[in-house]
């Protein structure tokens, strides 16, 4: 039997029933043939609940036991689909992840997969169950503990799933028909993407556009996995929603395709520490030991043997970054006059594989923003992408100018 994989995200299993609509859709699958691998989110809302419980009992938690809390919310939506296909006939189970045994890195709250063994749930298929319900986001490391993918890390279940099985595709069903231009929710221009290339949606996930978790999109890419996004909201076909692809299948290209942006950024400075040479490894060895994210930096000119040095990460790694560099300062490591966070910031960034080609598109972002009076923080770029940091009240104003300004409510 051909084997599909199907994830609902926390939106598309936020009630009972939720549940049954995207179980009738599984049905649907199970009638024309498939054996289904279903993986499921938490119900929305749950995750962050339980976040937020672990965040409040301890500030600086033990990372094992975030892990083992936040991954449950996923264990009831999984039981609870697993019920309702069985309510309507469709031979079916839930998995754990654990059970199948998903196995990963011991990286607790940002765990990589290691392996999927397929022989437990290939055989319960060949024993006559139709639909194997797997728990997302979640798996074991090899120390025996339960660990979870990070936020959105059932999009990552999803797509591994789907490589360890051959599947025919994997597909994501969310609460939007498909991947846009940009969030759909913050800027009513945005316009849906029929395909759009592995590359350019690795960059916009990385990017923060949550519709894909990122290392769901790498392993995509690597796995070849056919992978499309489509809404649990609408009737389903065959060309709904957005095929994420190789470049090739693609007729025409944009310069730019798509705008990005990430809320919840900080930028952290180390006020006059020592010009040096290791002092970048000095600062940016303990962050990293600390499991700090640490995406943009830059380093100001020195003066007399001085410089600073800004970084940026996300919000709620704040204190944990401040408590290593503190560490590190009083171990003696390095040394700064003062350590400045400012959490009000925002990333936001334009992405297209045009951009190999053509110059100007930094030109013409930095000029849009100007216009609108926002002041550019940092400004990183890569290849396909230019990214700035400026103030959080202007991102939504900065990602509709330009979204207006490269024209992208227009197709190619
Ligand atoms: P799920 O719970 O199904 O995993 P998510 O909330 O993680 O859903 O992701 C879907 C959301 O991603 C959409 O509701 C939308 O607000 C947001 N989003 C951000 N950027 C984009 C984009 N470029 N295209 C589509 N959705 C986007
Ligand atoms: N429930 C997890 C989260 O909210 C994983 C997911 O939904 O993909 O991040
Ligand atoms: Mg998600």
């Amino acid at each position: 039997m051909p084997i599909l994989v199907m994830k609902f995200g926390g939106t598309s299993v936020a009630t009972l029933d939720r549940i049954r609509r995207a179980a009738k859709r599984v049905g649907v699958e199970v009638a024309k043939g498939y054996d289904v691998i279903v993986i499921v989110s938490a119900m929305s809302g749950e995750t962050n609940k339980l976040v937020g419980f672990v965040e409040e009992t301890s500030p600086l938690f033990d990372a094992r036991e975030y892990d083992a809390v936040v991954s449950s919310g996923e264990n009831v939506t999984a039981g609870l689909m697993a019920l309702t296909l069985q309510e309507m006939d469709v031979p079916a189970r839930s998995w754990q992840g654990w059970q199948v045994p998903l196995k990963t890195t011991s990286a607790h709250s940002a765990a990589r997969i290691v392996e999927i063994p397929n022989e437990n749930i290939l055989q319960k298929f060949g024993e006559g169950m139709k639909v194997a319900v797997v728990a997302g986001f979640q798996g074991i490391s090899a120390e025996g503990r339960i660990t979870t993918l990070g936020r959105g890390g059932s999009d990552t279940t999803a797509v591994a799933f789907a490589a360890a099985f051959g599947a025919e595709r994997c597909d994501i069903y969310t609460d939007v028909d498909g991947v846009y231009t940009t969030d759909p929710r913050i800027c009513e221009k945005a316009r849906k993407l029929d395909k759009i290339a592995f590359e350019e949606m690795l960059e916009l996930a990385s990017l923060g556009a949550k519709v894909l978790q990122t290392r769901s999109v790498e392993l995509a890419m690597r796995y070849k996995v056919r992978l499309r996004v489509l809404s649990s909201f609408e009737e389903p076909s065959d060309e709904a929603g957005t095929l994420v692809c190789d470049e090739e299948e693609i007729m025409e290209l944009n310069v730019v395709s798509g705008v990005a942006y990430s809320r919840d950024e900080a930028k952290m400075t180390l006020v006059s520490v020592a010009d040096r040479p290791g002092i970048a490894s000095a600062i940016f060895s303990p962050l990293s030991e600390a499991g700090i994210q640490v995406d943009m930096i830059v380093q100001n000119i020195s003066e007399d043997g001085r410089t600073d040095m800004t970084f940026s990460c996300p919000t709620n790694q704040v204190a944990r970054a401040e408590q290593a560099l503190n560490e590190a300062k009083d171990a003696g490591g390095i040394n700064f006059h003062e350590l400045i966070a400012d959490t009000g910031v925002a990333k936001v960034s334009v992405v297209g594989i045009g951009m190999r080609s053509h110059t100007g598109v930094a030109a013409k972002m930095f000029e849009v923003l100007a216009r609108e009076g926002v002041n550019i923080k940092v400004i990183t770029t890569s290849e396909i992408k230019i990214s700035v940091l400026i103030d959080r009240k202007y991102m939504e104003l900065a990602v509709q100018a330009l979204h207006d300004a490269f024209e992208l409510e227009k197709a190619a």
